[in-house]
């Protein structure tokens, strides 16, 4: 494998618990691609946990996004500010006006008066293009948690990158959680689709790495839930 991915850790205070995101990050000599960039503010401790991976900031190349929920573009617009070199923000068409401020974010409060981070996307990806970045890394349309999600297939490392199609609690794949999920079925039909992947592991934003005979899961997730 010429290319390398890990999970960067980021706190985010949900409901008052303090928990951990995990964006994902991966790269080879040419690209650094970071994917999700946690709640706003987090320009610092996404640098430091690049540099924990021995990646300076300054390799970053590209950002995906796989949805449009605030916790996951919260500090892109931070990012593209303080870089110094040009930096590709890659998303689904349409997340593409939620994240360019052209619609409201979908799970705001009526009566939110929080400003939404926003920033230009320069490259709409669609369901089962392959990138060819890193060895190659396939979008995968999961729509259901919100009508925008994607998954990332990363070919090389039999790597699932499923954002909130799933979620893990102790190292347990769940479904989606349906508090935060617009859709259920249209999300399990999702889960349906990632079934088609030879999985050696699965990044959840909520949650981490889920490994062994915790993929068999997803399995269990769709015909449970179908
Ligand atoms: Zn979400």
């Amino acid at each position: 494998m010429k290319s390398n991915i890990a999970t960067l850790h980021l706190p985010m205070n949900s409901n008052g618990e303090q928990k951990i995101i995990h964006p994902t990050l991966i790269w080879d000599d040419e690209e650094v691609i970071l994917i999700d960039t946690g709640v706003p503010g987090q320009l610092d401790v996404i640098r430091t946990e690049m540099e924990r991976l021995a990646i300076p900031f300054s390799r970053l190349t590209k950002i995906i996004l796989t949805h449009h929920d605030f916790d996951h573009i919260g500090t892109l617009p931070e990012i593209l500010m303080k870089s110094e070199q040009k930096i590709s923000v890659l998303a689904h068409q349409l997340a593409k006006p939620y994240i360019e401020g052209e619609k409201r974010l979908l799970k705001l409060k009526d009566d939110s008066n929080f400003v939404p981070p926003m920033a230009k996307v320069d490259q709409v990806v669609e369901d089962d293009e392959v990138l060819p970045e890193c060895g190659g890394i396939k979008v995968i349309f999961t729509p259901g948690h919100t009508p925008d999600h994607i998954s990332l297939y990363h070919i090389e490392s039999k790597t699932l990158i499923a954002g909130d199609a799933t979620i893990a609690v102790n190292g347990e794949l769940l479904g989606p959680n349906p508090h935060y999920t617009l859709d259920m079925n249209e999300a399990n039909n999702s889960i349906g689709r990632l079934l088609d992947y030879e999985v050696e592991q699965i990044i959840c934003y909520h949650g981490g790495i889920c490994k062994g005979s915790e993929i068999k899961r997803l399995e269990e997730i769709y015909y449970t839930n179908k």
